[in-house]
């Protein structure tokens, strides 16, 4: 019961980047049968980032088609990091056009403030950041100095 609670919570898309999953985005951290009701563990991603609430509202009406009772809890600690993005969910982004974020632990330029962005579309590391802001918030624009193509970066934090 359990298992398929979770398989109807983990299916839930992200409302922005509808390719994605919030379990692959790493967001759905558990859920769990608490006296017969579905309780989805959930960590936004940005804090402040208008999707949390279509997300967590997904989430509970995914598990109430499921025949659930269900209740969503928002957990804040440990803070998400992109670093809990799947592999599969890092291939689905970059497959979307969205540059995958950086693994920010091992990255050396990461210390210095600067991003290495790969561009989606050829692979060419030539890229520049063309605003702070892309499609959302939580995205920045960014354009290919090789293929001159613009993409969005799921930023770093
Ligand atoms: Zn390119």
């Amino acid at each position: 019961m359990r298992h398929r609670a979770y398989a109807a919570a983990a299916a839930v898309p992200d409302p922005e980047i509808p390719c994605i999953t919030v379990a692959d985005l790493g967001i759905l951290r558990s859920v769990d049968i608490v006296d017969g009701v579905a309780v989805a563990k959930v960590t936004p991603t940005y804090s402040g980032c208008p999707a949390v609430l279509a997300i967590e509202l997904a989430v509970e009406t995914a598990l109430r088609e499921e025949g659930f009772e269900a209740r969503v809890e928002r957990v804040m600690s440990p803070p998400w990091t992109t670093d809990w993005i799947t592999p599969e969910g890092r291939e689905k982004l970059a497959a979307y056009g969205i540059a995958p974020p950086a693994a920010a632990s091992n990255s050396i330029r990461a210390l210095f403030g600067e991003t290495q962005v790969d561009c989606p579309k050829c692979g060419a590391p030539e890229t520049e950041r063309v605003s702070e802001f892309g499609s959302t918030a939580c995205k920045a624009l960014y354009r290919c100095t090789a293929c001159r193509e613009p993409f969005d970066y799921f930023k770093c934090i």
